[in-house]
């Protein structure tokens, strides 16, 4: 049983976007996605709106005295019109079109309304969705605790990208939601700094986070904003002294300047970026935050499952496949299938449980299938693709057209032969793919400001690839080259199973514990 929404790390980064989703420890039937979803049962406790409004979803905002305080509903005319205007821009509206279907989809249970609404908290700092809001309605305390909330600054970037990516997470709240009987997850948040496009995280991490920052890939590639389309397709370069960070001297670093890596968002995840291993090494910062990427090197098949920026092209490619519509909203039908292979593979058993990503796939059928095995090159599924890509990559790099020839002619069988296993029996997809195995490197400590205090090193060993392998004391190219071969030969098992094989190759395990 594949259950998403849980217990993560919230993160509080200035500026940023986002943080999944905190889910409460709440007892509730798994949602129903099948046939007709079941409504709520019993009328709604709560006002009618002040206004009415032409959105398939009712926005209602509120806000609260501090951090320690209750939410109240805002009821200042002036101020509920200027956050309306505020919202009424295409990626909003385009969010609240997708967290509509998704409504139909998986209703929230009573006491949650029957018709969609969307609470946002406003306040200073907001960036965030989570399960769970209590209010105050009048005099009455009201407890929502199935209802997915966002947390949102009342800022004119926040109202508009943030809230596309929080709007993500609030879908995947909906769609994935726990069953009663859900159990700690084994596999659960592993990265000790766990929020970034280019990082491997872990599955569930990485297909949350996947899911919203591929709304924000479509939102810059469909969007007819003209302020959209001049930021993603950097129409107007500005040079010289401009006073803030959108000059173009800033601009290789601007990502990680507001941290929100908007424009790796889109140009990284639209290209397929994360399907190859970083280029940077020796650091954790940076092979985790920086998109640059070893072209001649795949990810190995945990990784790419455990890799944001991954698991959001594989979305984003499935919507991306038929273009782009009149505007963004005009999307929205295509996200229901979407949404319900969605929703089915966090809520009941598949044959790829595992990897709820790849009973996404598999659902949605050969167009995705194709997408699947084209950004991971055939990773999980053919133990030599790594090296035939790296063979491939060299016969460009040295202008070697007959051998670039021959090796392109020779992949395509090959990928057809992919494609037809994998159409025949999606378990394919998962062949090369290994059980999560945690790992602990107490001896080294990350740390980022903005995350707190310092965390030791932890990642799965079947996902960590060269760069992250090599920040543990004692492992060097030499031993980090001899473990990635002895993990392609085959997954590591456990962790006993890991500690046997390195010690066979005589390669040090010292500094590991499991994690
Ligand atoms: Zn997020």
């Amino acid at each position: 049983m594949a259950i998403s929404v849980r217990a993560s790390l919230v993160i509080a980064v200035v500026g940023a976007a986002c943080a999944a989703p905190r889910a409460t420890a709440v007892a509730t039937p798994p949602a129903t996605v099948a046939g007709a979803p079941p409504r709520a049962a019993t009328t709604p406790p709560l006002a009618a709106p002040a206004a009415a409004t032409s959105s398939p979803v009712e926005v209602r905002f509120l806000a609260r005295a501090d951090r320690a305080s209750p939410w109240r509903p805002i009821d200042d005319p002036a101020r509920l019109a200027a956050l309306r205007a505020a919202i009424d821009n295409e990626p909003a509206r385009f969010a609240l079109a997708l967290y509509a279907v998704a409504w139909e989809l998986a209703p929230p249970p009573a006491p949650a309304p029957g018709a969609p609404i969307l609470f946002i908290g406003v306040e200073e700092g907001g960036n965030h969705a989570e399960v769970g809001l209590t209010m105050i309605e009048g005099d009455a305390p009201l407890a929502l605790p199935q209802l997915p909330y966002l947390r949102l600054a009342d800022d004119r970037d926040t109202l508009r990208g943030t809230l596309l990516h929080e709007t993500g997470h609030a879908v995947h709240a909906l769609l994935a939601r726990a069953r009663a009987d859900a159990e700690p997850l084994a596999d659960g948040a592993i990265a000790p700094i766990p929020h970034s496009t280019a990082a491997v995280t872990d599955r569930r991490t990485a297909l949350a986070e996947g899911l919203a920052i591929s709304l924000e890939a479509i939102a810059a590639h469909c969007g007819r904003d003209p302020d959209v389309r001049r930021f993603y397709d950097h129409a107007s370069p500005r040079h010289g002294p401009t006073g803030d960070k959108a000059g173009e001297y800033f601009f290789a670093a601007r990502d990680l300047m507001t941290y929100a890596q908007t424009f790796a968002r889109y140009q990284a995840v639209r290209d397929g970026a994360f399907g190859f291993e970083p280029a940077l090494r020796g650091d954790y910062l940076r092979v985790q935050l920086d998109p640059a990427r070893d072209l001649r090197t795949l990810r190995d098949p945990g990784s790419l499952v455990a890799s944001e920026g991954f698991v959001a092209s594989v979305l984003f490619q499935l919507i991306a496949a038929d273009g782009c519509g009149d505007d963004l909203a005009a999307l929205a039908p295509r996200y229901r299938a979407l949404w319900q292979a969605l929703a089915t593979a966090e809520t009941s058993a598949g044959p790829l449980d595992a990897t709820p990503l790849l009973d996404v796939v598999a659902a949605r059928g050969a167009p995705a299938i194709a997408a699947f095995l084209d950004l991971s090159h055939g990773a999980t599924v053919d133990a030599d693709a790594a090296a035939q890509w790296a063979a491939l990559y060299d016969a460009a790099l040295t202008v070697d057209v007959a051998t670039r020839k021959r090796l392109m002619a020779e992949s395509e069988p090959r990928r057809a032969r992919w494609l037809a296993e994998a159409i025949a029996d999606p378990a394919v997809l998962a062949r090369r793919l290994g059980p999560v195995v945690r790992v602990e490197v107490a001896a080294v400590r990350v740390r980022l400001v903005a995350f707190g205090d310092a965390q030791p090193l932890r990642f799965d060993v079947n996902a960590g690839g060269a760069a992250m392998l090599e920040l543990v004391p004692g492992w060097d190219r030499a031993a980090v080259a001899t473990i990635l071969a002895e993990r392609r030969r085959a997954s590591f098992a456990s962790y006993a199973d890991l500690i046997s094989r390195l010690r066979a190759h005589r390669v040090k395990v010292t500094a590991l514990a499991p994690g």
